[in-house]
């Protein structure tokens, strides 16, 4: 006999819990109104090796979600994870900010148990949504050995995807998730197979861990263009503790945006320069003298989990040879 693995299910809201007024509705529709309940109503999980449990933590969009609300979340799975009695457990998140909240899981959880973090880009109400495939993947891969191990997964669109890497890249359409270096895998009815193994340390092997994380420090990101003032830059540095700048191009800082970077970090603010291009590496005194102006470079990864990996980072150290090895060990 099969041994069933024991597997947690959190709604916290967004389109896979979503509902439109007629089946042609997939671009429009109410996000957030089904419970996790009623969506796994839809999916035929009796055809897998796993005993279900679901809860409902949020219902909300994740365009929504503050650092509260990442917190709660890796509060919330980090205590599931420590039970014995749990193998793994599934977040049913809204698309829009998954990969910031699973790569956040992925550097704070303590556990080698599953965590897989899943959405819909159609609600369950829509002709050929993707909700049901997804969810029943997801609760595959979360509940199969073989993920053990990985960090934190994403599952979407038949595809499994290192919570680093991924980055949700397309508005509308299903095939919405991309990793720069590819998915790690891809499940097929109800199996996950593997290729490749997330090369970044997570989880067990970071300093960092949502049970006893108080609060995050704030970090803002800047989107670079020809015509930012200094004014803006200026406005969203008094606020932050540290800026990611999404530079054009390979982190290029236009000139009238130097000083103004630079009197930030005389406050204390502690520079990132990224690219807005979504994919690439920014070096390191390449485009910039970063050491002569103690920035950091981000290394490959986007802005937007440039900001996560920024925040816990300052949680810990604000040595800059230690923040700028952060961005190359994780
Ligand atoms: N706005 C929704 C969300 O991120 C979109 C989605 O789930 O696809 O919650």
């Amino acid at each position: 006999m099969i041994e069933k693995a024991n597997i947690v299910v959190i709604g916290t809201g967004g389109t896979i819990a979503g509902q439109g007024k007629a089946a042609s509705n997939t671009s429009a529709y109410m996000c957030s109104v089904l419970g996790i309940d009623d969506i796994l109503t839809t999916i035929p999980h009796a055809s897998l090796p796993v005993n279900l449990r679901a809860e409902q933590l949020l219902q909300t969009g994740s365009e929504n979600f503050t650092n509260e609300h990442l917190l709660a979340i890796g509060k919330r799975v980090s205590t599931l994870l420590a039970q014995d009695d749990i193998d793994g457990v599934v977040i049913a998140h809204g698309t829009d900010t998954i990969e910031e909240t699973a790569y956040f899981l992925h550097l704070t959880l303590k556990s080698r148990k599953p965590v897989v973090v899943v959405g819909s880009m159609r609600p369950p109400s829509a002709m050929s949504s993707d909700a049901p495939l997804n969810l029943y993947d997801a609760i595959a891969v979360a509940a199969h050995p073989s993920s053990i191990g990985m960090g934190t997964l994403v599952v979407a669109n038949d595809e499994i995807h290192t919570a680093r890497d991924v980055v949700k890249s397309n508005s509308f359409k299903i095939e919405a998730f991309r990793s720069p270096y590819g998915p790690l895998g891809y499940v097929i009815d109800g199996r996950p197979r593997y290729y490749r193994h997330p090369a970044r340390a997570h989880t067990l092997a970071t300093p960092w861990s949502a049970g006893t994380l108080g609060s995050l420090p704030a970090v803002d990101i800047v989107y670079a263009y020809g015509a930012l003032e200094p004014a803006t830059v200026n406005a969203i540095a008094a606020r932050a503790q540290g800026l990611i700048f999404a530079g054009t191009g390979n982190g290029s800082v236009a000139a009238h945006l130097i000083e103004p970077l630079r009197n930030a970090v005389r406050r204390g603010v502690h520079v990132v320069r990224a690219s807005r291009t979504g994919n690439g590496i920014v070096v390191q005194n390449g485009a910039q003298p970063d050491e002569a102006y103690s920035w950091l470079a981000v290394d490959d990864q986007v802005p937007s989990k440039a900001r996560i990996l920024l925040m816990l980072a300052l949680t810990q150290s604000r040595d800059l040879q230690v923040l700028q090895t952060v961005f190359e060990r994780y």
